[in-house]
């Protein structure tokens, strides 16, 4: 038998992180000793009342079966009280708030709900790579708004050409933002509602570091007056406690947009372990000492790897949000190339900007994952470059 893959999937752009992957492995292979910044997933452990929430929730039979779709009452009122306190915005836990399995999976699945094939969807470039994927998916064509670093990394609204405006049903922003590390001010959130209003676009804000904050907290979307109307705000837990591997998140603001999303997600999977969501819940509720001292890490590390990295010749301006630094290539060559070189000479991974979208090139992304004596080693090895 012949196995042919589905078109959607064929013409998927390569996989560059996989790319990356194989290098990594080869060079183990080969006994090196590598440090990687490549990776957008936090080493430190969840905090402990949260895992010992976890403990207590998993033993409770009624959590076996299955979830409802939408979460739990408890969880969503959860997160409408976060909400409340972190911005002091109001949001009905009933038609306001919807769980995600991790906010990648409402954020896929949410062009299945308003983009027909042909559609275009607004995405921003560099981004996340699920935006257009979860595009392509549901048959539209996502139409790239760069970000540069003269425009502060947010996307220029006006130059997006007045009938791509016209044919757009949604639109992707993120921040604080991955890889760029830039924040958003309520000045371009505005401008962005006023932009949706007047195109009739659905707007998905990506929030999921909010909370990876040094100086300024940053702002919500939903914080700015007509926010609700046009968009959506998706969060994560993933980020601000250090649960990547328990695959919740969850999406608030616009109720037709959620329910929608909501329609999708009913036919397609059955919401979140309700033991998890028990946990979710105490972890809504931490001491913001707590978050304080994850960030004091993240902060560390930061100003290390910036410094050390000033000195070594690179470009790089300190972020101000995000556990990510986003950096100039320093030679005239391809960030690939670079990621290449830097892992061959001296051990170090970081990510080639192009594996973001065609408007990374240039730059290289540093995470802040790792800790700080192998960061201060990786700045060692690194200013032994001749750059
Ligand atoms: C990590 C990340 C997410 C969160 O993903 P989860 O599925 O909630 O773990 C969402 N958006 C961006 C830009 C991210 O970097």
């Amino acid at each position: 038998m012949q196995i042919q893959y589905a078109e959607r999937i064929r013409t998927l752009p390569p996989y560059l992180f996989a790319a990356i992957d194989q290098m990594k492995r080869e060079a183990l292979s080969k006994g090196a000793d590598v440090i990687d910044l490549s990776i957008g997933d936090p080493d430190i452990p969840t905090p402990a009342h949260i895992v010992d929430a976890m403990k207590k929730a998993v033993e409770n039979p009624e959590h076996h079966r299955y979830p409802s779709y939408e979460g739990m009452f408890s969880y969503r009122k959860a997160v409408s009280d976060w909400y409340r306190q972190r911005f002091n915005i109001e949001l009905d836990p009933e038609k306001e708030v919807l769980s995600l399995i991790g906010s990648k999976e409402g954020i896929g699945h949410i062009p299945l709900a308003f983009i027909d094939p042909g559609d275009i969807v607004l995405v921003p470039s560099p981004g996340y790579p699920v935006y257009p994927v979860g595009t392509k998916f549901a048959g539209g064509v996502s139409y790239f708004m760069p970000l540069r670093e003269d425009n502060n990394f947010l996307p220029d609204l006006d130059s997006i050409p007045e009938d791509v405006a016209k044919k757009a049903k949604l639109m992707f922003i993120n921040y604080p933002n991955n890889p760029t590390a830039a924040t958003a001010d309520e000045k371009f959130f505005k401008k962005v509602i006023e932009f949706a209003k007047q195109y009739n676009i659905i707007v998905c804000h990506d929030a999921a570091y909010s909370e990876i904050f040094y100086e300024e907290k940053p702002v919500s979307f939903m914080q700015i007056d007509g926010a609700k109307e046009v968009g959506v705000e998706f969060h994560s837990l993933s980020k601000t406690y250090n649960m990547t591997g328990w695959r919740i998140g969850f999406v608030v603001g616009n109720r037709e947009v959620l329910a929608g999303l909501g329609k999708v997600k009913t036919n397609l999977d059955s919401g979140v372990f309700q033991a998890i969501q028990e946990a979710s819940i105490v972890a809504l509720q931490t001491d913001d000492n707590v978050l304080e001292q994850i960030r004091d890490i993240y902060r560390e590390r930061r100003d290390m790897l910036c410094e050390g990295l000033k000195s070594a010749g690179f470009e790089v301006k300190k972020p101000m949000a995000t556990f990510y630094l986003w950096v100039k290539v320093p030679q005239k060559i391809s960030s690939i190339d670079f990621v290449a070189q830097l892992l061959k000479e001296v051990e170090v991974l970081c990510t080639p900007g192009v594996g973001f979208g065609e408007h990374g090139e240039g730059y290289i992304r540093f995470a802040l994952t790792q800790s700080k004596e192998r960061i201060k080693e990786a700045v060692e090895r690194i200013r032994r470059l001749k750059l």
